[in-house]
C-alpha cells in the first residue's frame, strides 16, 4: 500500500518510532486530537485526565492562554535567530528570572536544547574546568546508582547501569564511578551509614573525579526515590574537601515539583553547576539551561582555548525562551507553593489505601509526585489500556505506577485520577 493512502493508525504503527517500544511490534498508541487544562482528548472523543504532565513538564496544563499568547507574540517578531553574535530580549529576560529563582551560587547561564544535552554540557564544563587548570587527570564523573540523566551518550553513562534503561550499551559507554544510592528516605531518620561508601569513593578516586552529578532529593526515571536531604549536605562537604565539582540535575525536580522551586532548597546545598529543563517552558517545547557559578565560568574562560566548546544551532531559541519566561512568570505570579501542598495533601490521603495491599511494596508522596511501588513489574501495555478505558492517563514503568499531574488539576479531576488509578492497582492484586 502506498504511504499516503494508508490509514493514520497503520502508518503510525508501520513507520513511526515511539519511545521505548518495538519498531516492529509496538505497544498501542492513542491518537490525541487536542488537550486543554489537565485533560487530553483523543481522536475518538475520549477525554483523559492527565496524570503525567507529558513526562513531567506541562506544569500549567495544556493550551494555556497566557503561554499561547507569549508564543504567538514572539512568533510575530521572530521564531529563531542564531545566538552566535546575536542576543535578544527573550533570552535576556528569561535569564534574569532564572537567576532570581536559582541557588544564589548560580551566575552564568548556558541555554541548551533538551535535558540530555544540558547534562552533556554540564559534564563537558566540569572536565574543561579542570583541564584548563592543568589537571587533565580529573576527567571522570561520579554519581549514585538508580539515577537517570538522559539518553545521549554521556548522559547514559551516568544513569544507573541496570535500571537506567541503557544496559545494552555496556562497555561502549565511558566507565563512570558509581556508589549506592542513599537508603535514608526523605521522611526517615538520617542514617550516617549512607555516606560510608561515598567517603571511600572520594578518598580513593578524587584525583580522577571532575564532578559528581546527582538528582537532588528525588531520583526520577531511575526509580522514583525520595532520599534524605542530609545526603546532599555530606556530598557537598566531600566535594569541597576533595576538589570535585557538584552538578545538580534539577531537570525533573525543578519548577515546584517537589514542593520547593528547586529541590536543592530542601537541603540548602548549592551546586557548582545545575541543569534545568522539562517544566522550564511549561511543557510547550524543548529548552534546557545549564547554570554555573561565576568561578566555573571564569576558570573555563581562562587558559586555552579560553572558550567553552559548545554551541548548538538552536541555542537560546527566542520562541522557547519567550514561552519559558512566560511560564516562569505565571508560576511566580500565583501561590504555587500552596497549590503544590494542596495536591500533596490530596495525594497522601487518596493513595493511602494502597499501603495495606500485599502486592504493593510502598506508597510515597513528595510535592505533586505520587508513587505506588509494586512488588512485581507491571504490564505497561495492559495497564495503559485499562487506564484509558477509565478516562485517565498514566504511564507506569517497571514496578512503578506513579502520577505527576499538572498543577492546574482540579480537586475533582485529581479525585477521579486517584480513584481510577487505585481501582486498577487493586485489580492487579485480585488478578494474582
Ligand atoms: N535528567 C533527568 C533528571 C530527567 O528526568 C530527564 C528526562 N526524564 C533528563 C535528564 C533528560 O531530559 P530530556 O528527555 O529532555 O533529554
Amino acid at each position: 500500500m502506498s504511504h499516503h493512502t494508508m490509514n493514520a493508525d497503520a502508518f503510525d504503527r508501520e513507520h513511526l518510532w515511539h519511545p521505548y517500544t518495538s519498531a516492529v511490534n509496538p505497544l498501542p498508541v492513542y491518537k490525541v486530537s487536542h488537550a486543554q487544562g489537565s485533560t487530553i482528548v483523543l481522536d475518538d472523543g475520549t477525554t483523559l485526565i492527565d496524570g503525567m504532565s507529558s513526562w513531567w513538564c506541562a506544569i500549567h496544563g495544556y493550551n494555556h492562554p497566557v503561554l499561547n499568547q507569549a508564543a504567538s507574540n514572539q512568533l510575530q517578531k521572530m521564531s529563531h535567530v542564531m545566538f552566535g553574535g546575536f542576543t535578544h530580549d527573550p533570552a535576556i529576560e528569561l535569564g534574569k528570572l532564572l537567576l532570581q529563582i536559582a541557588p544564589p551560587s548560580m551566575d552564568r547561564i548556558f541555554y541548551a536544547d533538551s535535558g540530555s544535552v544540558a547534562v552533556e554540557v554540564a559534564l563537558k564544563m566540569a572536565v574543561q574546568y579542570w583541564a584548563v587548570q592543568g589537571k587533565t587527570h580529573k576527567q571522570n564523573i561520579a554519581t549514585i546508582r538508580q539515577g537517570y540523566h538522559g539518553d545521549t551518550w554521556n548522559a547514559m553513562s551516568v544513569c544507573d547501569p541496570v535500571t537506567g534503561m541503557h544496559q545494552i550499551f555496556g562497555s561502549s559507554l565511558p566507565t563512570r564511578l558509581f556508589v549506592s544510592a542513599p537508603e535514608s528516605g526523605f521522611y526517615d531518620e538520617w542514617n550516617d551509614a549512607d555516606i560510608h561508601e561515598l567517603e571511600q569513593l572520594f578518598a580513593t578516586n578524587h584525583h580522577e573525579m571532575a564532578a559528581f552529578i546527582i538528582e537532588p532529593i528525588m531520583q526520577g526515571a531511575g526509580g522514583m526515590r525520595f532520599y534524605h536531604p542530609q545526603y546532599l549536605v555530606e556530598l557537598k562537604r566531600l566535594c569541597e574537601q576533595y576538589g570535585v565539582l557538584l552538578i545538580f540535575d534539577e531537570i525533573a525536580t525543578g519548577f515546584g515539583r517537589t514542593g520547593k522551586m528547586f529541590a536543592w532548597e530542601h537541603a540548602n546545598v548549592q551546586p557548582d553547576i545545575m541543569c534545568i529543563g522539562k517544566g522550564l517552558t511549561g511543557g510547550y517545547m524543548t529548552l534546557s539551561a545549564v547554570l554555573a557559578t561565576a568561578k566555573v565560568a571564569e576558570v573555563l574562560s581562562s587558559g586555552s582555548p579560553g572558550v567553552f566548546m559548545h554551541g548548538p544551532t538552536f541555542m537560546g531559541n527566542p520562541l522557547a525562551c519567550a514561552v519559558a519566561r512566560s511560564s516562569t512568570q505565571l508560576l511566580l505570579s500565583q501561590d504555587w507553593q500552596g497549590t503544590v501542598q494542596h495536591i500533596e495533601a490530596q495525594l497522601n490521603e487518596q493513595l493511602a489505601p494502597a499501603t495495606s495491599w500485599s502486592w504493593v511494596r510502598d506508597v510515597r508522596v513528595l510535592g505533586t509526585i505520587g508513587v505506588i511501588e509494586m512488588q512485581e513489574p507491571v504490564d505497561m501495555g495492559a495497564l495503559q489500556k485499562e487506564f484509558v478505558k477509565r478516562g485517565i492517563w498514566v504511564r507506569p514503568f517497571g514496578r512503578l505506577v506513579y502520577i505527576m499531574p499538572p498543577y492546574v488539576i482540579s480537586d475533582d479531576e485529581l479525585r477521579t485520577l486517584t480513584t481510577e488509578l487505585l481501582a486498577v492497582v487493586e485489580q492487579i492484586g485480585v488478578g494474582q
